[in-house]
């Protein structure tokens, strides 16, 4: 088996690999890639999906769950349509590629945006504080982690604006309080399933009150709800996986006990990043990300040995994004600790041997 610290697509857990595959090949009596969306079987799946996400994040009354497709890259242009009010204005957080993403998007979108804060100076190595929010905005948007640089929010932004988070990568990670938000998205292929379907929580307050004068029945948050994620054909398979890796979830402790084992196999990887003397990590510290972990070499030269070494012990997925280089640990949910601990064993070998 290997360790997979991929960014996503990414791990899930093996159980639930297991189970995917058994209804692949039969799920009462047909596969689950060939059954019906209408049919009764497959319309419980999708009750139960959605379900479970309420369970497992405690979203109270007066909130919907919808699944859709498209990705948190169409959720970029989804949430501005559906946010926009008479200002058509709102404040973005620029924390990096996926945050310029949903900015550019909101543009094409018809929002007049205000970027608040930027970490671009520092080549999006920190996150944003102290905001100075604008008056007239119709909501505020940021990205909860940065995938990509391994920075993440351990305090969300405190506004009395409505609250729109991209949540695709620590989703299911650490217990949030629903109630501070307006609507939350994620792509299901980091904590939450096999891409293809995209999670919406969503206040139900903030449903058709759009003054977008372009609005496309599919981008349209109140008729996904309304029809309980069946408006079209939803994402079968990603779905049922979503739903089979939350009851694994759910029975294993929920997000209470997930968020425990992602603050240990944290701590760990950070504790060699910061007592080795060959490698150090790219991120301001009280920013760095619990999700994806962000480190470097101090000497380049060493990379190909390096490279080597984890990969002669069975890790995949530990290059840096294209953009910033170095190395990216993502550690979501079904990491195991014990990869972890492989991943640091190797540095510590390759730092006994070259440093
Ligand atoms: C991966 C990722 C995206 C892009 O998601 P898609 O589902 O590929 O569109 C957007 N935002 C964040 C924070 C991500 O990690």
């Amino acid at each position: 088996m290997k360790h997979n610290f991929g960014a996503g697509p990414c791990i899930l857990p093996q159980e639930v690999f297991k189970q995917a595959a058994d209804a692949v090949l039969d799920f009462n009596g047909l596969s689950i890639l060939e059954v019906s969306h209408r049919h009764k079987d497959y319309v419980a799946v999708m009750d139960e999906a959605l379900d479970l996400v309420k369970k497992a994040l405690n979203v109270p009354a007066g909130y919907s769950v919808a699944y859709l497709q498209g990705g948190a890259t169409l959720g970029f242009t989804i949430v501005a349509l559906n946010m926009m009010r008479e200002n058509k204005k709102a404040a973005y957080i620029n924390t990096g590629t996926w945050a310029s993403g949903a900015i550019k998007e909101a543009k094409k979108a018809g929002i007049d945006v205000n970027v608040i804060a930027s970490s671009e100076d520092k080549g999006f190595t920190y996150i944003p504080k102290n905001l100075e929010i604008p008056s007239g905005m119709d909501y505020l948007h940021f990205t909860s982690n940065n995938t990509i640089y391994g920075t993440q929010y351990h305090e969300f932004p405190k506004t009395d604006l409505p609250l729109v988070c991209d949540m695709s990568s620590d989703i299911f990670s650490k217990e949030i309080n629903v109630a501070d938000f307006d609507l939350i998205y994620a792509g299901a292929q980091k904590n939450l399933g096999p891409a293809g379907a995209t999670l919406y929580i969503v206040k139900d307050e903030i449903l058709g009150k759009s003054t977008s004068p372009f609005m496309p029945t599919y981008l349209d948050l109140k008729q996904h709800v309304e029809k309980e994620s069946m408006l079209n054909t939803p994402p079968v398979f990603s779905v049922y996986v979503a739903m089979l890796n939350l009851r694994n979830l759910l029975a294993n402790g929920g997000v209470k006990a997930k968020e425990a084992e992602n603050n240990a196999k944290a701590e760990l990887l950070y504790n060699e990043i910061d007592s080795n003397p060959l490698f150090f990590g790219t991120v301001n510290t009280e920013d760095r990300s619990k999700m994806n972990i962000c480190f470097k070499l101090h000497d380049e030269s060493l990379g190909d040995k390096f490279d080597a070494a984890w990969k002669g012990a069975g890790i995949v997925g530990l290059p840096g994004h294209r953009s910033v280089g170095g190395y990216r640990a993502s550690m979501y949910n079904a990491l195991p600790l014990s990869s972890v601990q492989v991943l640091v064993d190797v540095m510590k070998e390759f730092t006994r041997v070259n440093g």
